[in-house]
């Protein structure tokens, strides 16, 4: 049977979702990764939404040549214009333009009647097409659109050049039956769209996103719009390493394939998962901490005889078995090296020299250096180019009392060195209450969550915090076996976020007035 078209949207549509947004240099990381992964499609973003984003997808239209690159517009000619200046180096640019087409959107939205709507869909796909050859539309709400209209506005994206056309279950609404049945009802009403490529999008409100997007699949749908994680607006996307792993293990009854290489679903799982400071619940499948524990003694007697009396794929296929491979203080760098290449890095000289460095100091603290170590490593700092606006220099904090007080030595380029000092209920609170003193940014503290990423009493502490910066939102993260010191690191971290998501503001505001001839 025929393979199924993945189209990643974690940089777009799970981007959106709360406390997710990305750093321009962290999309790219993400968009490797992704890349890795084998997937046919990146949505990048959306141009028009802000400055960062579109630098974003500057960057990864240029870095990443195998897969097609997309970006989101609205049906307006100026965000297609930005989506199409965006994607001007991509080696496979696709412009996805969406409108929504059920009366609700219309009426209330939109407050546009259907025959404007219509108008607006073929105006945008043709204004696309002028861009690129690669064009996708979206009908917003497909799902809770009146049948014979959404034939109508397919037909004419068709007609007017559309090379995707995309059903999204936007708010999350459709149960399994009633998607296949859209999809099939769509084909036999649309001669000309079983020659284009047939898309689902599904949300997850009612916990039946991946459950839908089989269902498409299964009534001729051949591309699953999906995210890492299934990260996303509100309940989230269909998650991507679900969607891949059921038509993977149940290839007997749903009979098509990706081209996805399942190996590194879990890598990935993690990456976005540090970077976002979001991780998947324990029990969430596949890539859940917990996806192939087995507690209970029967369970674990019968897989001690044969794993497939309660698996029903082994932890290896996704890239999650664990290694108990041990470094120490003493492994030199080549050893170093060579773990990564086999847990899938590959780092540059400079990168390796980082990694290395930062290893010799963990393994200072604690005596065996574990596989989820070497990952945090890379994941934080380490390989990251951030400008250091904000440098943490040294933090005493002492407490034990009814307040804890810190003192934290700060450099910065403009700031030069300062010293500040501060209290609070708890010495996280003294440590960045001694931070404020010195930086001149307004930090509201949203969120804080600490996770011991490895076990043991000398584990590293990954500190996530997310913080409102001069009234935008911004994530952070720190990780070290002190948890002080990560939580320290995670504000400085965000800091830094901030202040380049301020220098970016001003380049993209250049080069939108450049584009714009003002
Ligand atoms: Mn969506």
């Amino acid at each position: 049977m025929s393979e199924i078209a993945v189209f990643d949207t974690t940089l777009r549509d799970g981007e959106q979702s709360p406390g997710a947004s990305m750093t321009p240099s962290e999309k790219l990381r993400m968009a490797h990764e992704i890349d890795g992964l084998g997937v046919q499609v990146i949505e990048a973003g959306f141009a028009a939404c802000s400055g960062d984003d579109f630098s974003g997808i500057r960057r990864v239209a240029e870095e990443i040549r195998r897969p097609t690159v997309a970006c989101l517009a609205r049906a307006h000619l100026r965000d297609i214009e930005l989506a199409a200046k965006a994607l001007d180096k991509a080696a496979h640019p696709r412009i996805h333009v969406f409108i929504a087409t059920s009366d609700i959107h219309l009426e209330e939205k939109l407050r546009i009647t259907r025959e404007e709507c219509l108008e607006r869909a073929v105006m945008a796909v043709e204004a696309a097409r002028g861009w690129v050859d690669d064009v996708e539309f979206s009908a917003e709400d497909a799902t809770r659109t009146d049948h014979a209209f959404l034939c109508q506005v397919v037909d004419a994206a068709v007609r007017a050049g559309a090379t995707v056309l995309n059903i999204p279950d936007t708010v999350g609404y459709a149960v399994p039956q009633e998607m296949s049945e859209l999809i099939e009802m769509l084909l036999a009403k649309v001669p000309d769209l079983r020659y284009r490529t047939i898309s689902v999008h599904c949300h997850d409100d009612l916990g039946l996103a991946v459950a839908n997007t089989l269902a498409a699949v299964a009534g001729g749908a051949t591309q699953v719009e999906c995210t890492v994680n299934g990260i996303g607006e509100r309940a989230g996307n269909a998650a991507l390493e679900e969607i891949v792993m059921a038509l993977r293990v149940r290839h007997d009854v749903l009979g098509h394939t990706t081209s996805i290489n399942a190996k590194g679903l879990t890598r990935t799982s993690q990456l976005l998962a540090h970077i976002t400071g979001i991780h998947p619940p324990r029990n969430k499948a596949i890539v859940g901490r917990n996806a192939f524990a087995h507690e209970a003694g029967i369970h674990q007697h019968g897989m001690l005889r044969d794993p497939l009396t309660y698996e029903i794929m082994t932890p290896a296929m996704v890239g999650a078995a664990r290694s108990e491979m041990v470094l120490g203080k003493h492994s030199g760098r080549a050893a170093l090296a060579d773990r990564y290449e086999q847990l899938g890095f590959h780092l540059s000289v400079e990168e390796l020299a980082d990694a290395y460095q930062a290893f010799v100091a963990l393994a200072e603290q604690k005596k065996e250096v574990l596989d989820e170590d070497l990952i945090s490593i890379v994941h934080h700092g380490a390989m990251e180019d951030l400008p250091r606006a904000v440098e943490l220099v040294s933090l005493e904090v002492t407490c034990g009392g009814t307040t804890s007080h810190a003192t934290a030595e700060i450099a910065g380029e403009e700031l030069g060195n300062r010293i500040g000092r501060g209290e609070g209920d708890g010495p996280i609170a003294a440590a960045f209450s001694a931070i404020d003193a010195v930086v001149e940014n307004r930090v509201v503290l949203e969120d804080l969550r600490i996770r011991a990423s490895t076990h043991g009493r000398d584990a590293v502490g990954e500190v996530s915090i997310r913080a409102r910066i001069d009234g935008r939102t911004f994530t952070g993260r720190g990780a070290s076996t002190d948890v002080v010191a990560a939580a320290a690191a995670a504000y400085v971290h965000a800091l830094n976020k901030a202040h380049q998501a301020m220098v970016l503001e001003g380049h993209a505001l250049e080069q939108a007035n450049d584009m714009w001839g003002v």
